[in-house]
């Protein structure tokens, strides 16, 4: 079994940027090599900007290259709880952005022909209990007032059979506009796109500390030091102590994943035979995904403990139990790859974007940065160049999480109150 990333280990990397020298002066420098960093690039770079990418490791080295390539509608939260909390034409809003930053994906994917397996193959939402569905024919009624989107469609116990080769699931829910797409290629291809277009990327180059020369900001790398107009920090869930004020509000959180030897068609089409993005309703979710050459890649929060080669391989025992309690047919399948990977949740799991005494930010994506660090990057990039940007989230009040000053001493308090909340649900619903 591999310890590396599945989409890693089968991506051809996007070049050598080791030695690359550190740009003495830039318009902009950004911290960290992933979806967020790379997308910001790439457009900061085609807009005219000088631009310095400062990677601790390599391109993907974070979450973008370690998570399940899905690319999904929906909030982090549910549409119900974001209504009660920011009103319903924020809460439109704020829906439609994920929708928006799926295009922006897959714009990006056809315009600089990156050979990714971008597919709309949609979103599946697993139901374990007559109250889960209940509470998604709830949901499909809210989004389907919004009136700018397809319906979603809501399966019954006699109708999920359709979606998925397992009798673990009470129901489910659609959504056709959900794609996957293989994330460690898209990865690459925005640092070669970002690149062509002017920007430079510099790996083994962390950024040791960020201070200010009159105007401009000194930004110290232990490759050489960058004087820069403008510094973007897009490092999710490896903020670290270089942005105390981030990291206070960012909560990393391990999230590990399996990846089984492929299936072959037959096997594959039972498991799911629309291949698609799938997740379940529990607070430790899980979700699984079928890949382009046929595996099931099955990921969840399987421990509250931070990833490490140790703490992989405990996660893989434990998820591939999960995965074949759901799937008893996969119980003989070799597992080829274990990862892991740290998501950044904020406080209200909503995505943060502004700027701190003068050091502009992106992340809090919350378990769904594919499409939306893409998308953010994106837009503040914008925002940079003096254009019109799209940034609804950038008025929303970023919280410190209480107690939380250096490393998260809290995850395995959270984690126990998680599967209490989630045995409670499974009870309470009927389910043991
Ligand atoms: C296991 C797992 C599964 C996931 N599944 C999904 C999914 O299916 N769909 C979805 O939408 N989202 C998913 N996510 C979340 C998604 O991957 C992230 O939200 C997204 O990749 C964040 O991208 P980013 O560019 O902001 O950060 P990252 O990709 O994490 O990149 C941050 C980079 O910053 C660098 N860095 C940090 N500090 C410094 C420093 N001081 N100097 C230089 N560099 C530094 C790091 O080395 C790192 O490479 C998942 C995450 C994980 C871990």
């Amino acid at each position: 079994m591999k310890l590396i990333s599945y989409w890693q280990d089968t991506t051809a990397p996007p070049g050598d940027f080791r030695k690359i020298p550190v740009p003495e002066n830039v318009d902009v420098a950004i911290v960290g090599a992933g979806l967020t960093g790379l997308s910001a690039a790439l457009e900061l770079a085609r807009g005219g900007a000088t631009v310095a990418v400062l990677e601790a490791h390599h391109v993907g080295w974070g979450a973008s290259n370690r998570n399940a390539g899905m690319a999904t509608t929906g909030l982090a939260i549910g549409f119900g709880q974001a209504v009660k909390r920011y009103g319903r034409d924020r809460a439109v809003e704020y829906y439609l952005e994920y929708d928006k930053a799926i295009s922006t994906v897959e714009s990006l994917v056809h315009e600089h022909s990156i050979d990714c397996d971008f597919t709309r193959s949609g979103k599946l939402s697993l139901a374990l209990t007559p109250r889960d569905v209940a509470a998604m024919r709830t949901t499909q009624r809210a989004i389907a007032s919004i009136g700018a989107l397809p319906d979603l469609m809501v399966l019954g116990p006699d109708e999920v059979g359709k979606e998925i080769g397992s009798h673990y699931y009470h129901g489910g829910m659609v959504d056709p506009l959900g794609a996957g797409l293989h994330v460690g290629k898209f990865v690459s291809g925005l640092a070669v796109a970002a690149v062509a277009a002017g920007a430079t990327i510099c790996e083994d180059s962390p950024v040791v500390s960020l201070s200010r020369e009159g105007a401009r900001h000194v930004v110290q790398t232990t490759r050489g030091v960058v004087s820069a107009k403008e510094v973007l920090i897009a490092t999710s869930g490896y903020t670290s102590a270089l942005t105390p004020w981030l990291q206070r509000r960012v909560i990393p959180v391990g999230s590990f994943v399996i990846c089984t030897e492929p299936l072959g068609d037959a096997l594959a089409a039972d498991v799911l035979p629309h291949r698609r993005m799938a997740s379940d309703a529990k607070m430790l979710t899980y979700y699984f995904r079928l890949t382009p050459d046929n595996r099931l890649l099955f990921g969840g929060r399987a421990r509250f403990a931070l990833s490490s080669p140790d703490s992989d391989q405990r996660s893989a025992q434990i998820l591939r139990s999960a995965m074949v309690e759901i799937f008893p047919q996969l119980g003989d399948r070799r597992i080829d790859y274990t990862w892991g990977g740290l998501v950044d949740i904020s406080m209200d799991q909503m995505v943060h974007v502004g700027e701190h005494s003068g050091v502009h930010y992106s992340l809090g994506y919350s378990g769904h940065g594919v499409q939306m660090a893409t998308h953010s990057g994106q837009q503040i990039a914008r925002k940079l160049l003096g254009l019109r940007a799209d940034l609804p989230f950038s008025g929303i009040a970023f919280r410190p999480v209480p107690g939380h000053v250096g490393p998260p001493w809290f995850l395995p308090f959270i984690g126990a109150g998680a599967h209490v909340v989630d045995r409670w649900n499974l009870l309470r619903g009927g389910k043991s």
